[in-house]
Protein backbone atom coordinates (compact mmCIF):
# COMPACT_ATOMS: atom_id res chain seq x y z
CA UNK A 1 0.00 0.00 0.00
CA UNK A 2 1.38 3.67 -0.79
CA UNK A 3 2.25 4.95 2.79
CA UNK A 4 2.04 8.61 1.57
CA UNK A 5 -2.37 8.22 0.93
CA UNK A 6 -2.51 4.83 4.16
CA UNK A 7 -4.82 7.07 6.47
CA UNK A 8 -7.37 9.53 4.92
CA UNK A 9 -10.59 10.89 5.42
CA UNK A 10 -13.60 12.74 3.88
CA UNK A 11 -13.91 15.86 5.69
CA UNK A 12 -16.96 18.36 5.34
CA UNK A 13 -15.65 21.66 4.87
CA UNK A 14 -17.94 23.82 4.32
CA UNK A 15 -21.94 24.08 2.20
CA UNK A 16 -21.40 21.79 -0.74
CA UNK A 17 -17.35 20.92 0.05
CA UNK A 18 -15.94 17.89 0.92
CA UNK A 19 -11.95 17.47 0.61
CA UNK A 20 -10.20 14.50 1.30
CA UNK A 21 -7.48 14.58 3.82
CA UNK A 22 -4.28 13.26 5.18
CA UNK A 23 -5.50 11.83 8.62
CA UNK A 24 -2.90 11.23 11.75
CA UNK A 25 -2.03 7.24 11.95
CA UNK A 26 -5.00 6.04 14.27
CA UNK A 27 -3.39 4.47 17.50
CA UNK A 28 -5.24 3.63 20.44
CA UNK A 29 -4.99 5.98 23.42
CA UNK A 30 -6.86 4.11 26.34
CA UNK A 31 -6.76 0.65 27.19
CA UNK A 32 -10.37 -0.02 26.29
CA UNK A 33 -9.87 0.87 22.58
CA UNK A 34 -9.53 -0.23 19.60
CA UNK A 35 -8.47 0.56 15.81
CA UNK A 36 -10.36 -0.72 13.00
CA UNK A 37 -9.60 -0.67 9.25
CA UNK A 38 -12.88 0.58 7.99
CA UNK A 39 -14.37 -1.75 5.01
CA UNK A 40 -17.68 0.08 4.42
CA UNK A 41 -19.60 3.43 4.98
CA UNK A 42 -23.13 3.97 3.85
CA UNK A 43 -24.27 7.50 3.08
CA UNK A 44 -28.11 8.50 4.03
CA UNK A 45 -29.96 11.92 3.79
CA UNK A 46 -28.35 13.00 6.88
CA UNK A 47 -25.22 13.27 5.17
CA UNK A 48 -26.84 15.22 2.37
CA UNK A 49 -28.42 17.60 4.78
CA UNK A 50 -24.90 17.84 6.13
CA UNK A 51 -23.47 18.58 2.77
CA UNK A 52 -25.25 20.86 1.76
CA UNK A 53 -24.34 23.24 5.04
CA UNK A 54 -27.94 22.59 6.51
CA UNK A 55 -27.46 20.80 9.47
CA UNK A 56 -26.59 23.43 12.28
CA UNK A 57 -23.79 22.93 14.68
CA UNK A 58 -21.61 20.54 12.55
CA UNK A 59 -18.00 21.60 12.66
CA UNK A 60 -16.34 22.69 9.86
CA UNK A 61 -13.47 19.48 9.31
CA UNK A 62 -15.86 16.53 10.01
CA UNK A 63 -15.20 13.29 8.59
CA UNK A 64 -19.00 12.22 7.40
CA UNK A 65 -20.32 8.87 7.66
CA UNK A 66 -22.05 7.47 10.79
CA UNK A 67 -23.11 4.15 8.65
CA UNK A 68 -19.72 2.37 9.23
CA UNK A 69 -17.79 -0.93 10.16
CA UNK A 70 -14.51 -2.87 9.43
CA UNK A 71 -11.74 -5.21 10.73
CA UNK A 72 -10.33 -4.73 13.94
CA UNK A 73 -6.69 -4.33 13.89
CA UNK A 74 -5.50 -3.22 16.80
CA UNK A 75 -6.99 -4.23 20.09
CA UNK A 76 -6.53 -1.76 23.67
CA UNK A 77 -4.77 -4.23 26.94
CA UNK A 78 -7.74 -4.20 28.90
CA UNK A 79 -10.21 -4.95 26.26
CA UNK A 80 -10.95 -8.73 26.02
CA UNK A 81 -14.10 -9.51 24.20
CA UNK A 82 -12.84 -8.27 20.77
CA UNK A 83 -9.88 -9.32 18.77
CA UNK A 84 -7.68 -8.91 15.61
CA UNK A 85 -9.22 -9.43 12.68
CA UNK A 86 -12.92 -9.42 13.81
CA UNK A 87 -15.45 -7.58 12.15
CA UNK A 88 -17.50 -5.35 13.59
CA UNK A 89 -19.72 -2.18 13.07
CA UNK A 90 -20.20 0.63 14.90
CA UNK A 91 -22.54 2.47 16.91
CA UNK A 92 -21.65 6.14 15.87
CA UNK A 93 -23.89 7.39 19.16
CA UNK A 94 -21.71 7.91 21.72
CA UNK A 95 -23.88 8.98 24.81
CA UNK A 96 -23.04 8.96 28.60
CA UNK A 97 -23.56 6.13 29.88
CA UNK A 98 -25.25 6.91 33.38
CA UNK A 99 -28.79 8.60 32.61
CA UNK A 100 -31.88 6.77 32.81
CA UNK A 101 -32.44 6.74 29.40
CA UNK A 102 -28.77 5.28 28.87
CA UNK A 103 -29.30 2.51 31.45
CA UNK A 104 -32.29 1.30 29.49
CA UNK A 105 -30.56 0.64 26.84
CA UNK A 106 -32.14 3.77 24.65
CA UNK A 107 -29.01 5.20 23.98
CA UNK A 108 -30.55 7.72 21.49
CA UNK A 109 -32.58 9.54 24.05
CA UNK A 110 -29.42 10.24 26.04
CA UNK A 111 -29.39 13.80 26.05
CA UNK A 112 -25.53 14.62 25.89
CA UNK A 113 -25.56 11.99 22.99
CA UNK A 114 -23.48 12.88 20.19
CA UNK A 115 -23.18 11.51 16.57
CA UNK A 116 -20.25 9.90 14.72
CA UNK A 117 -20.35 11.81 11.66
CA UNK A 118 -21.82 15.32 12.86
CA UNK A 119 -20.75 16.39 16.30
CA UNK A 120 -17.21 14.34 15.94
CA UNK A 121 -15.32 12.46 13.29
CA UNK A 122 -17.25 9.70 11.74
CA UNK A 123 -16.11 6.49 9.32
CA UNK A 124 -15.46 7.64 6.28
CA UNK A 125 -11.74 7.23 6.85
CA UNK A 126 -9.64 4.45 6.23
CA UNK A 127 -9.60 3.89 9.72
CA UNK A 128 -10.64 4.63 13.21
CA UNK A 129 -10.15 4.93 16.76
CA UNK A 130 -13.26 3.94 19.19
CA UNK A 131 -13.84 2.53 22.39
CA UNK A 132 -14.63 -0.69 22.41
CA UNK A 133 -18.02 -0.62 23.70
CA UNK A 134 -19.43 0.84 20.93
CA UNK A 135 -18.81 -2.15 18.49
CA UNK A 136 -21.14 -4.31 17.58
CA UNK A 137 -19.37 -8.13 16.58
CA UNK A 138 -21.59 -9.34 13.36
CA UNK A 139 -21.54 -13.06 13.89
CA UNK A 140 -21.02 -15.57 11.01
CA UNK A 141 -18.65 -14.60 7.88
CA UNK A 142 -20.36 -11.15 6.72
CA UNK A 143 -19.53 -9.63 3.74
CA UNK A 144 -17.23 -6.56 5.12
CA UNK A 145 -18.94 -4.28 2.41
CA UNK A 146 -21.90 -5.36 4.54
CA UNK A 147 -21.23 -3.95 7.60
CA UNK A 148 -22.28 -0.52 6.85
CA UNK A 149 -26.02 -2.00 6.77
CA UNK A 150 -25.99 -2.71 10.22
CA UNK A 151 -27.06 1.23 11.20
CA UNK A 152 -29.56 1.18 9.08
CA UNK A 153 -30.93 -2.02 9.55
CA UNK A 154 -30.67 -0.89 13.30
CA UNK A 155 -33.48 1.71 12.25
CA UNK A 156 -35.72 -0.55 10.76
CA UNK A 157 -35.60 -3.34 13.79
CA UNK A 158 -36.50 -0.12 15.78
CA UNK A 159 -39.48 1.11 13.83
CA UNK A 160 -41.02 -2.19 14.11
CA UNK A 161 -40.85 -2.70 17.08
CA UNK A 162 -41.69 0.78 18.61
CA UNK A 163 -45.15 -0.11 15.88
CA UNK A 164 -45.80 -3.27 17.31
CA UNK A 165 -45.17 -5.73 14.48
CA UNK A 166 -45.80 -9.31 14.99
CA UNK A 167 -46.44 -12.36 13.42
CA UNK A 168 -49.27 -12.23 10.78
CA UNK A 169 -49.42 -8.27 10.94
CA UNK A 170 -50.38 -6.46 7.42
CA UNK A 171 -47.77 -3.87 7.42
CA UNK A 172 -47.67 -1.02 4.71
CA UNK A 173 -44.79 1.37 4.59
CA UNK A 174 -44.61 4.61 3.27
CA UNK A 175 -41.23 5.21 1.24
CA UNK A 176 -39.04 2.27 -0.43
CA UNK A 177 -35.39 4.09 0.82
CA UNK A 178 -32.90 1.85 2.77
CA UNK A 179 -34.52 2.36 6.27
CA UNK A 180 -38.50 1.24 4.69
CA UNK A 181 -36.49 -1.35 2.68
CA UNK A 182 -34.78 -2.47 6.94
CA UNK A 183 -38.78 -2.17 8.20
CA UNK A 184 -39.49 -4.38 5.55
CA UNK A 185 -37.00 -7.07 6.47
CA UNK A 186 -37.32 -6.87 9.99
CA UNK A 187 -41.67 -7.39 9.23
CA UNK A 188 -40.70 -10.45 7.39
CA UNK A 189 -38.61 -11.88 10.17
CA UNK A 190 -41.10 -10.94 12.42
CA UNK A 191 -43.38 -13.07 10.88
CA UNK A 192 -45.67 -10.26 9.37
CA UNK A 193 -48.71 -11.65 7.17
CA UNK A 194 -47.98 -9.33 4.35
CA UNK A 195 -45.62 -5.80 3.59
CA UNK A 196 -46.21 -3.56 1.39
CA UNK A 197 -44.10 -0.69 0.46
CA UNK A 198 -45.36 2.86 -0.75
CA UNK A 199 -43.14 4.66 -3.34
CA UNK A 200 -42.96 7.16 -5.92
CA UNK A 201 -39.71 5.75 -8.12
CA UNK A 202 -40.59 3.41 -10.50
CA UNK A 203 -36.52 1.85 -10.46
CA UNK A 204 -36.98 1.44 -6.66
CA UNK A 205 -40.20 -0.28 -7.43
CA UNK A 206 -38.77 -2.63 -9.46
CA UNK A 207 -36.01 -2.72 -6.82
CA UNK A 208 -38.36 -3.67 -3.53
CA UNK A 209 -40.27 -6.66 -6.10
CA UNK A 210 -36.92 -7.76 -6.88
CA UNK A 211 -36.41 -8.08 -3.11
CA UNK A 212 -39.97 -9.91 -3.06
CA UNK A 213 -41.96 -7.06 -1.01
CA UNK A 214 -44.99 -5.56 -2.71
CA UNK A 215 -44.48 -2.49 -4.04
CA UNK A 216 -47.32 0.09 -4.67
CA UNK A 217 -47.34 3.76 -6.63
CA UNK A 218 -48.75 6.38 -4.39
CA UNK A 219 -52.34 6.55 -4.72
CA UNK A 220 -52.77 2.88 -5.13
CA UNK A 221 -54.53 0.89 -2.51
CA UNK A 222 -53.38 -1.78 -1.13
CA UNK A 223 -55.18 -5.76 -1.28
CA UNK A 224 -56.09 -5.11 2.02
CA UNK A 225 -56.18 -2.33 5.28
CA UNK A 226 -53.25 -2.42 7.28
CA UNK A 227 -52.85 -3.30 10.50
CA UNK A 228 -49.41 -2.10 11.34
CA UNK A 229 -48.02 1.28 9.50
CA UNK A 230 -44.29 2.61 9.41
CA UNK A 231 -44.03 5.99 7.17
CA UNK A 232 -40.55 6.96 6.84
CA UNK A 233 -41.49 9.82 4.92
CA UNK A 234 -43.24 11.77 7.60
CA UNK A 235 -44.62 14.97 5.83
CA UNK A 236 -48.43 16.03 6.60
CA UNK A 237 -49.66 14.17 3.01
CA UNK A 238 -48.22 11.06 3.97
CA UNK A 239 -49.65 10.53 7.54
CA UNK A 240 -53.15 11.83 6.15
CA UNK A 241 -53.01 9.34 3.29
CA UNK A 242 -52.13 6.24 5.25
CA UNK A 243 -54.50 6.78 7.63
CA UNK A 244 -56.82 6.60 4.94
CA UNK A 245 -55.36 2.70 5.07
CA UNK A 246 -55.67 1.34 8.08
CA UNK A 247 -57.76 -0.92 9.74
CA UNK A 248 -59.59 -0.04 12.52
CA UNK A 249 -57.66 0.20 16.08
CA UNK A 250 -54.41 -0.16 14.09
CA UNK A 251 -50.72 1.85 14.60
CA UNK A 252 -48.95 3.61 12.77
CA UNK A 253 -45.45 4.53 13.38
CA UNK A 254 -43.68 8.01 12.14
CA UNK A 255 -40.37 7.40 11.18
CA UNK A 256 -39.10 10.25 8.70
CA UNK A 257 -38.65 13.71 9.61
CA UNK A 258 -39.89 15.47 6.82
CA UNK A 259 -40.08 19.03 6.84
CA UNK A 260 -42.96 20.56 7.60
CA UNK A 261 -44.49 17.84 8.66
CA UNK A 262 -47.72 17.99 10.37
CA UNK A 263 -50.62 15.31 11.88
CA UNK A 264 -53.64 15.34 10.40
CA UNK A 265 -57.03 16.43 12.11
CA UNK A 266 -57.49 14.35 15.35
CA UNK A 267 -61.15 12.97 14.70
CA UNK A 268 -59.67 10.43 12.36
CA UNK A 269 -57.52 9.40 15.45
CA UNK A 270 -60.27 8.64 17.42
CA UNK A 271 -63.07 7.53 15.40
CA UNK A 272 -60.80 5.03 14.26
CA UNK A 273 -58.93 4.85 17.27
CA UNK A 274 -55.85 4.74 15.93
CA UNK A 275 -52.26 4.69 17.81
CA UNK A 276 -50.04 6.79 16.51
CA UNK A 277 -46.23 6.65 17.36
CA UNK A 278 -42.58 7.84 16.69
CA UNK A 279 -39.39 5.74 16.22
CA UNK A 280 -36.02 7.54 16.31
CA UNK A 281 -32.69 6.05 15.85
CA UNK A 282 -32.34 2.44 17.54
CA UNK A 283 -31.10 0.85 21.42
CA UNK A 284 -28.51 -1.65 21.54
CA UNK A 285 -30.51 -4.57 21.48
CA UNK A 286 -31.33 -3.51 18.13
CA UNK A 287 -27.76 -3.14 17.02
CA UNK A 288 -27.10 -6.68 17.69
CA UNK A 289 -30.59 -7.70 16.18
CA UNK A 290 -29.74 -5.97 13.23
CA UNK A 291 -26.07 -7.17 13.44
CA UNK A 292 -28.14 -10.72 13.20
CA UNK A 293 -29.98 -9.82 10.28
CA UNK A 294 -27.03 -9.06 8.46
CA UNK A 295 -25.23 -12.29 8.92
CA UNK A 296 -28.05 -13.86 7.49
CA UNK A 297 -28.79 -11.54 4.50
CA UNK A 298 -25.21 -10.20 4.02
CA UNK A 299 -24.80 -7.45 1.14
CA UNK A 300 -28.46 -8.50 0.20
CA UNK A 301 -29.58 -7.37 3.34
CA UNK A 302 -30.85 -4.15 1.24
CA UNK A 303 -30.25 -2.90 -1.91
CA UNK A 304 -27.36 -0.97 -2.68
CA UNK A 305 -24.84 0.36 -4.95
CA UNK A 306 -21.43 0.08 -3.93
CA UNK A 307 -18.56 3.20 -4.68
CA UNK A 308 -14.91 1.90 -4.80
CA UNK A 309 -12.48 4.40 -3.29
CA UNK A 310 -12.70 7.64 -0.61
CA UNK A 311 -12.01 9.82 -3.24
CA UNK A 312 -15.18 8.91 -5.67
CA UNK A 313 -17.08 9.63 -1.87
CA UNK A 314 -17.70 13.26 -2.83
CA UNK A 315 -19.31 12.94 -6.42
CA UNK A 316 -21.09 10.02 -4.73
CA UNK A 317 -22.54 12.32 -2.36
CA UNK A 318 -23.07 15.15 -4.56
CA UNK A 319 -25.20 12.71 -7.08
CA UNK A 320 -27.14 11.57 -3.80
CA UNK A 321 -27.46 15.24 -2.81
CA UNK A 322 -28.96 15.73 -6.74
CA UNK A 323 -31.57 13.03 -6.76
CA UNK A 324 -29.68 10.20 -8.46
CA UNK A 325 -30.71 7.90 -5.60
CA UNK A 326 -30.02 4.59 -7.70
CA UNK A 327 -31.16 0.75 -6.69
CA UNK A 328 -30.90 1.88 -2.85
CA UNK A 329 -28.03 2.55 -0.07
CA UNK A 330 -25.11 4.10 -1.31
CA UNK A 331 -21.94 2.26 0.11
CA UNK A 332 -18.62 3.45 -0.20
CA UNK A 333 -15.74 1.23 -0.03
CA UNK A 334 -12.92 2.92 1.45
ZN1 LIG B 1 -27.97 7.44 8.34
ZN1 LIG C 1 -27.10 9.05 28.90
Amino acid sequence: MDTTTQFRGVAWTGPEQLALEDRPSPQHTTSNEVVIRIESVGVCGTDVTIWRGNYPGVPAGTVLGHEFGGTIVEVGADVADRAIGQLVAVDPNIVCGHCPECATGSRALCSERRLMGLDLDGGLQTQITVDASQTIPVPGNPDPKSLGLVEPLAVGVHACSRAGVTSGARVGIIGGGAIGMACALQARSLGAGSVTIVEPDALRRATIGEYGVTAIAPGETPAERWTVAIDTVGNGTTISAVMGLMERGSTICVAGLAEGGTLPPSKDLVHHELTLTGTFCYTSEDLHTAAELLSIHGLAALPNDLVHGLDQAPAAIASYAAGHLGRGKTIIIP
